[in-house]
C-alpha cells in the first residue's frame, strides 16, 4: 500500500494515522519535537526541525502523498516538499489560513460575511481600527494564534496600548465583537475527484478559549443548517480542496459569520469518530490518497467532551460509563492541555 507523510506528530496526527492504518496504509510523521503523540502509532517518524532539507527531502521521498495537522508549516519547506510529492490540501489553502487577514479578505470575496476587520500594525492603525469598527473588539496577531492565545479584548478606548503591547509587534487584525447566540462548525470534506460531503454541524462551546463539548446535532433551523453546509461547500471549491476542513461559524440573528477555517481535521470533528460510518480522519485519508469519499451520514447524537489538563483524572470513572475515550497517549497533564476527548451517544440520529 502507499505511504501517507504527514506534517506535525500532534493528536491529530496520531488519529490520521490510526485511520491511515485501518485503510492498509503507512504513515511517516514529521516532527520537530521529540516523543509525539502520533510517533507510537505511526509507522515511521522523523524528528528533524523544517529548516533541515535533507531530512525534509528524505521525508518527502519515502512518501506518495503530503498532509499536515498543523498549519505553520514554514514556506521554505512546503517549497522543498512540493516540489518532490503533492501537499494536500494545496498551498492556496494553506497561505488563505495562516493569516487572519487574507483569510477574511477571502472569505468576503467569495460573498460570506465575516466579524468587520482592519488590519493593525501600529497605535496609529489601531486608533483608525477602533474608530471605523467600534468596541467592544477583539486584537488578535494575524498569524500563529490557537485555542484563543494572544488574543486581546477591548472593551473602552482605555484599553487600547495595553492590547496593542499584548501583540508584542505581531502585524495583527482588530476584529469587531460579534453578538453571537452560539458557535457551530461545519467539517467539510472534499475529493481528489470534486465531490464534497459535509458532516452535520456540531455546536461548539468553549472554555478558557479552548473548545470544550461539542455537542450533535447543533441547534440550527434547517435553513441555517443548509447555509452552513453550503457556504462550507464553496469555500472547499474557491480553493479547490482535497481533504477535510473545519469552518467555525457563529450564529448571529444577521445569519452565520464565518469565525476562520483550518485546513485540516479539526477538534469539534472528534465526535464522527463515533457518530457516523465513516469519521472525519478516515475522510481525510481517502480524499488525500485520491479514494472516493466515503459515507460520513450521522447515526447518533453525540456529545464530545475534551480532556482538557486534569481532566483526564476523570478516566475511571468514564471507562464505568457506556462513552468512547479516546487518549492520546501524552505523558504529562499539563493546564491547558489536550489530554484526550470522550465521545458519548445520547441517542440515535434526529
Ligand atoms: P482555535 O484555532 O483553537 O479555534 P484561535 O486562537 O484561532 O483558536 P479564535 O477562533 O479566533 O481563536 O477565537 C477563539 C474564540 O474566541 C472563538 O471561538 C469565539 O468564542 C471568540 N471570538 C473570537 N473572535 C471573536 C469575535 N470577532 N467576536 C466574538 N467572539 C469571538
Ligand atoms: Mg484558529
Ligand atoms: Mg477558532
Amino acid at each position: 500500500g502507499a505511504t501517507i507523510g504527514i506534517l506535525g506528530g500532534g493528536q491529530l496526527g496520531r488519529m490520521l494515522s490510526v485511520a491511515a492504518s485501518r485503510l492498509g496504509f503507512k504513515t511517516h510523521i514529521f516532527e520537530p519535537s521529540t516523543n509525539p503523540p502520533a510517533g507510537h502509532v505511526a509507522d515511521r517518524v522523523t524528528a528533524a526541525p523544517y529548516e533541515d532539507v535533507e531530512a525534509l527531502a528524505d521525508f518527502a521521498a519515502s512518501v506518495d502523498v503530503i498532509t499536515y495537522e498543523f498549519e505553520n508549516v514554514p514556506t521554505s519547506a512546503l517549497d522543498m516538499l512540493e516540489s518532490v510529492r503533492p501537499i494536500r490540501p494545496n498551498r492556496k489553502a494553506l497561505a488563505v489560513s495562516q493569516d487572519r487577514l487574507v483569510e477574511k479578505a477571502f472569505l468576503n470575496d467569495l460573498g460570506l460575511k465575516t466579524a468587520p476587520f482592519a488590519a493593525v500594525d501600529d497605535e496609529v492603525d489601531l486608533a483608525e481600527a477602533i474608530d471605523e469598527i467600534g468596541l467592544p473588539a477583539i486584537l488578535k496577531p494575524r498569524r500563529f494564534g490557537y485555542d484563543g492565545k494572544g488574543q486581546a479584548r477591548l472593551k473602552a478606548p482605555e484599553d487600547a496600548a495595553q492590547a496593542l503591547a499584548d501583540m508584542a509587534g505581531a502585524p495583527s487584525i482588530l476584529e469587531g465583537f460579534v453578538e453571537f447566540s452560539h458557535e457551530v462548525s461545519v467539517i467539510g470534506a472534499r475529493g481528489l475527484d470534486g465531490a464534497v460531503s459535509c458532516f452535520d454541524p456540531g455546536e461548539n462551546v468553549h472554555k478558557d478559549g479552548i473548545l470544550d463539548t461539542t455537542t450533535v446535532p447543533a441547534r440550527l433551523t434547517p435553513a441555517q443548517r443548509t447555509d452552513a453546509v453550503l457556504l462550507a461547500a464553496k469555500i472547499l471549491n474557491k480553493l479547490d480542496y482535497v481533504g477535510v476542513m473545519g469552518v467555525e461559524l457563529f450564529v448571529t440573528r444577521e445569519g452565520l459569520i464565518v469565525n476562520e477555517i483550518a485546513p485540516r481535521v479539526h477538534n469539534s470533528g472528534h465526535w464522527t469518530q463515533n457518530g457516523c460510518v465513516v469519521d472525519q480522519f478516515e475522510q481525510h485519508i481517502r480524499a488525500v490518497i485520491g479514494w472516493p469519499l466515503g459515507d460520513g451520514t450521522r447515526h447518533s447524537n453525540v456529545v464530545m467532551e475534551n480532556l482538557i489538563g486534569d481532566d483526564v483524572d476523570r478516566i475511571p470513572d468514564y471507562a464505568k460509563e457506556g462513552v468512547a475515550i479516546h487518549l492520546y497517549g501524552k505523558a504529562e497533564a499539563k493546564p491547558g492541555r489536550k489530554m484526550g476527548h470522550i465521545n458519548r451517544i445520547t441517542g440515535p440520529a434526529n
